[in-house]
């Protein structure tokens, strides 16, 4: 099952970057292993995915601490101060930094282990009121903030689109938000990167793709539909 579902999401990306003249090696699969087993995750690194995404800190590091593959831990939602320590010497990437005092504390805790940590600014494109993420007009004075930090490194944007039936009505915040990446880039800040766009996810990747995106967020399309539990979540 898992195995078909890759294939299938390879294809589509492949696809997906044909149509925009992309190059398949420009995207990254992210597979998003949030609330599976970890025998899940350890089929999908038997198929060659060593990219995995999760969104709470305890169960990345439950995951982290078990497997004993290189696997890349990817943070990809949203991260309170105080669980920064837990992670900043095991994550490749935290896609969710959204305020000051959040890069402050990763540089913190960076500093104290010797580490760099890379990082993505969490746009919130579409101002959504139910999302993290800042406003378009905040992330270059924040991103500005953030280049002074020794142990912090800016390497891209990332957004969650709006959940629609009809992924054709996100184009327009990827664009957007694609935009947003290159007219930062083009400032040339030092200690910063524009080389990361995290954008895309089961509903919307290949959309997502076709406008620019270079790391694809995915979970149901690889691992099936998630089931919440209502005690005990991590
Ligand atoms: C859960 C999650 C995903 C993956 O979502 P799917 O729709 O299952 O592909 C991607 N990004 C973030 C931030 C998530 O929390």
């Amino acid at each position: 099952m898992i195995k078909e579902n890759l294939e299938q999401v390879e294809k589509k990306i492949e696809a997906a970057c044909k149509r925009a003249g992309r190059k398949r090696e420009e995207v990254t699969l992210i597979a998003v292993s949030k609330t599976k087993p970890l025998e899940m995750v350890e089929e999908v690194l038997d198929l060659g995915i060593v990219e995995f995404g999760e969104n709470k800190v305890q169960e990345m590091v439950d995951k982290y601490e078990r497997i004993k593959s290189p696997v890349h831990w990817h943070m990809i939602g949203h991260l309170q101060t105080n669980k920064v320590k837990y992670i900043v010497d095991k994550v490749v990437l935290i896609h969710s930094v959204d305020s000051l005092k959040l890069a402050q504390q990763i540089q913190k805790e960076a500093e104290k282990k010797s580490v760099v940590v890379d990082i993505l600014i969490e746009v919130n494109i579409a101002g959504e009121e139910t999302k993290f993420g800042v406003t378009k007009e905040e992330t270059l004075p924040l991103i500005e903030e953030i280049a002074k930090f020794p142990n912090v490194h800016v390497c891209g944007l990332m957004t969650s689109a709006p959940f629609v039936e009809d992924p054709e009505e996100d184009r327009v915040h990827f664009k957007a938000l694609h935009q947003l990446f290159v007219d930062i880039k083009e400032k040339n800040i030092d200690n910063i990167d524009m080389n990361i766009l995290s954008m895309g996810m089961t509903n919307d990747y290949e959309v997502a793709i076709e406008e620019g995106s270079t790391m694809v967020r995915i979970g149901t399309a690889i691992f099936g539909a998630r089931q919440y539990k209502i005690e005990g979540e991590a």
